[in-house]
């Protein structure tokens, strides 16, 4: 778990008297949602950490093991999820992810707002364990800017990128019973947007 500042929280003090809150980041692979959560965590005017999901999936180049996910075996996985330690999980794309419980308890104790960038399927998972939580959905402009961000990020083969596609049209049916959307377009305007509506939604410093 990381703080603003790039720290790891359980370094930093207790917010007395104040509860933070979690914010769901979901949409289509390639909408933007890490590079916007990357934007929101330098914003000095959000208090704001982000969870750090498991995945069974294989990193991709660039990618650290404890920074971008924690990649683990399928085993070890299921280990974790049979000791009830995820607030949720999901088989997505064929691979599974979850969100361990502990640190997201932990800094919302402390008073921050944890974003988890996940999937739907996990966004109404933790909706019914935590009804306070703010659902946020990043729209693309199409699906064809969809296929271009996925295809410039050159980090996904041909079929992987061409499954993600068609989960992307399940996610935007879904999109609707999110509680807010934002188009990520143009990138400046929908980090502005963010802030904004993280701020007016218990997030801010
Ligand atoms: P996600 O986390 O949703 O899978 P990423 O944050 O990895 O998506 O973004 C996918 C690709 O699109 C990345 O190469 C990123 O730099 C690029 N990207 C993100 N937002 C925009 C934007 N507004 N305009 C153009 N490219 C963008
Ligand atoms: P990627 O492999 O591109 O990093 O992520 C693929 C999808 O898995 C994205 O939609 C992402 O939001 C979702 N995802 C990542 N971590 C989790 C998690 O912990 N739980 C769930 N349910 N989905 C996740």
């Amino acid at each position: 778990m990381l703080n603003d500042a790039g720290e790891a929280v359980s370094g930093s003090g207790p917010a007395p008297g104040r509860r933070g809150r979690l914010v769901v980041i979901s949409g289509p692979s390639g909408s933007g949602k890490s590079t916007l959560v990357r934007r929101l965590l330098d914003r000095p005017e959000l208090r704001l950490a982000v969870s750090i999901s498991a995945t069974t999936r294989d990193p991709r180049p660039g990618e650290v093991n404890g920074r971008d996910y924690l990649f683990v075996a399928h085993e070890e996985f299921e280990q974790i999820r049979a000791r009830g330690e995820l607030l949720e999980s999901a088989l997505v794309h064929g691979q599974h992810y979850g969100t361990p419980a502990g640190p997201v308890r932990d800094a919302i104790e402390r008073g921050l707002c944890v974003a988890l960038v996940i999937d739907v399927q996990g966004g109404f998972q933790v909706r019914k364990k935590a009804p306070d939580a703010l659902l946020v959905f990043i729209q693309v402009p199409s699906l064809q800017v969809l296929e271009a961000r996925l295809r410039a990020r050159g980090t996904d083969s041909e079929a992987t990128i061409e499954r993600r596609l068609v989960n992307a049209r399940r996610e935007i049916e879904l999109a609707r019973e999110y509680d807010v959307q934002v188009v990520n377009d143009d990138l400046e305007r929908a980090v502005e947007q963010l802030a904004t509506i993280l701020s007016q939604n218990g997030c801010g410093a």
